[in-house]
């Protein structure tokens, strides 16, 4: 038996040892209260970002780096400024400047979990379309961490309500995405408002001419960073990404597992508390999944590979670390639930497909906002990605009807077993004058039980352009910034809640992420009506996510999610909505994985099965 870890000299084990396995986040020189946040959310090892800008921050030196979202940036600059926090002095010490309000919630909330562990520390989040009250009533109780965009900073500096005099930490995040959106004369102003001697951390996509000259004037003798890339893909792989939503990728995995033909499959997450969750949600749907991680014991671990390569288990959830060095032929596909935060550990997740000079599948999720993480990965493995699409029900259909008929040429092939049923088939057909045909049909219904052979077809959803077009109602008028209509993949929803019952925006999205389980990835635009909200969310939020929201309140009142449709004043057509009844039934999922040819021409018709 083997392990990825293990020290026998199998050829796992000889792998893991050529494989490197990088530093610690105690490496990098974290320690204490970060450290334990840190083993509370489930990281492993620090990203590549993360364990290059990490040591020179916390050394008190200025640093550029090159980093995308999705490459674990957020933490590289907020686990230092956590780490050197003088948590007894309320006072504004660290500003991190983002474009949107979205980043600016988004690096507020990892602030908040990285410093979970840390008591009294508080962060702010201040963007414009958010009232003053809250920010002036939190900024008057004394704040530790401010994350803004520039425009509202610059306002509160404008009227004397934000005190940067104590600023020791400045970041400036997602910086070239600032200059095109227009803010780099009130990013300037920002910095010449700030003492000499903070440090300021600058993270780019990319580097154009104005932030070069941003980091010369303004950093001091800053450390780059680019993180230098493995190039090599196996050319045996075929690699596909489907875009998605973080709320849609258990419900798109499911489609995925019944339609792709695999024999075992690895599927990876980011933390170690997800590989458990995600196993615990597949057993749910009926697949034979097993987690590993950094946290399960040695002896277990073994264990787990050893049925994955004997064929008793088909799919393993794991983490880059519990992952390292995994040699099991029948691999033959790996998919990225979480895509990797860079091209190394992409290479080394991948290259667990593909061995012994057989061929593998590569799948990645991505979400929106992660497609620059994966033009980066290509680029850096100078291996393009075919974009896949969401298999879609008639796919699922087509496979469950062939694995049906494969499920009858099977037992056809048992002739005993066979020929004993045949008599008593025989004596009902001519005692009860039903044709043979109907016998066998009623003993699939007997064989199905109550569960459906296949799903319900998908409802018809308004073109984009429909529901694009409506009218204006009580809306505000809405500047370019605010209103530029939902971003690919997303939608525009309605709740039934507004200014009247006192929401902010922060309510709704931490609402709609605790009780929907969304990120702050799937939000896009909100804004508050009086008596209603807009919230731009993933087009096909998925039936889970319906179903827990379907009950969610703010502020005490059913929020009533539907698509919006632009009815002035109203919810839109009822008919907007996937009703309840005409979403795929959650308990008709096979047992078992997939693994049959699709036979093309095979249409299911939409009777009931
Ligand atoms: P960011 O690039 O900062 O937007 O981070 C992308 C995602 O990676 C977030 O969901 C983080 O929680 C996650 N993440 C960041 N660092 C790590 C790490 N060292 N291990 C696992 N996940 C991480």
């Amino acid at each position: 038996m083997t392990s990825p870890e293990s020290p026998a000299p199998d050829d796992a084990s000889r792998e893991a040892q050529t494989e490197p396995t990088g530093p610690t986040f105690a490496d990098l020189g974290l320690d204490g209260a970060v450290l334990q946040a840190l083993d509370d959310v489930g990281y492993e090892t620090p990203s590549a970002i993360q364990a290059a800008t990490i040591p020179p921050l916390l050394a008190g030196r200025d640093v550029v780096g090159l980093a995308q979202t999705g490459t674990g940036k957020t933490a590289a600059f907020a686990l230092p400024i956590l780490a050197r926090l003088d948590v007894a002095r309320a006072v504004p010490q660290a500003l991190v400047l983002a474009p949107t309000r979205e980043l600016a919630l988004q690096v507020c909330e990892a602030f908040e979990k990285y410093a979970s562990r840390m008591p009294g520390v508080h962060v702010l989040p201040v963007y414009g379309g958010q009232g003053y009250g809250v920010q002036l009533s939190a900024l008057r109780r004394g704040v530790h961490i401010v994350v803004g965009t520039p425009g509202r900073v610059i306002d509160h500096l404008d009227k004397g309500t934000l005190d940067l005099s104590e600023l020791t930490h400045l970041v400036l995040d997602e910086a070239d995405e600032m200059l095109k959106m227009g803010f780099a004369e009130d990013v300037e102003t920002i910095l010449a408002e700030t003492p000499a001697d903070k440090q300021v951390a600058l993270f780019s996509a990319t580097m154009p001419a104005a932030i070069r000259r941003i980091s010369q004037q303004h950093l001091n003798v800053p450390e780059e960073i680019t993180v230098k890339a493995k190039t090599q893909t196996s050319a045996n792989i075929t690699q596909r990404y489907l875009v998605v939503s973080y709320a849609q990728k258990v419900d798109a995995l499911t489609r995925i597992l019944e339609v792709e033909n695999f024999e075992a499959m690895i599927i990876f997450v980011r933390t170690k508390n997800a590989t458990e969750d995600l196993a615990e949600k597949l057993r749910a749907r009926g697949y034979s999944a097993a987690a590993i991680s950094g946290d399960v014991a040695q002896a277990q671990r073994e264990r787990t590979v050893g049925q994955l390569k004997s064929g008793a288990l088909d799919i393993l959830v794991a983490t880059d670390v519990a992952a390292r060095g995994l040699d099991v032929d029948r691999i033959s596909h790996v998919l990225n639930f979480d895509i990797p935060t860079d091209s190394e550990p992409y290479v080394h997740r991948i290259g667990r497909t593909g061995r012994a000079g057989r061929t593998g599948d590569a799948i990645s999720f991505v979400t929106p906002r992660e497609r620059g993480l994966l033009r980066r990965i290509e680029k850096a493995t100078r291996q393009p990605m075919t974009e896949m699409q969401l298999p879609s029900v008639e796919d699922v259909n087509v496979t469950r009807l062939a694995r049906f008929d494969d499920r009858i040429t099977a037992a056809l092939e048992q002739s005993d077993r066979i020929s004993a049923f045949r008599d008593i088939v025989g004596h009902y057909v001519r005692h009860h004058d039903v044709p043979e045909a109907d016998v066998a049909a009623a003993l699939a219904v007997v064989a199905q039980g109550d569960s459906h052979l296949l799903l319900e077809p998908e409802p018809e959803r308004p073109a984009r352009r429909e529901r694009a077009d409506r009218g204006d109602g009580d809306r505000p008028e809405r500047g370019p910034r605010t209103r530029r209509g939902p971003g690919v993949g997303m939608a525009t929803y309605r709740i039934a809640v507004g200014k009247k019952h006192r929401v902010e925006p922060r309510q709704i999205v931490g609402a709609l992420a605790n009780e929907g389980g969304l990120q702050r990835d799937d939000f896009g635009a909100i804004n508050i009506f009086p008596g209603f909200s807009l919230v731009e969310l993933p087009e096909d939020l998925g039936a889970d996510v319906q179903d827990r929201l379907a009950d969610t309140r703010i502020s005490g009142k059913l929020i009533e999610l539907r698509l919006d449709t632009g009815a002035p004043g109203h919810g839109g057509a009822r008919g907007d909505r996937p009703r309840r009844d005409d979403r795929p039934r959650r308990d008709d999922r096979p047992r078992g994985k997939g693994g049959h040819d699709d036979r093309p021409g095979r249409k299911p018709r939409h009777k009931k099965y």
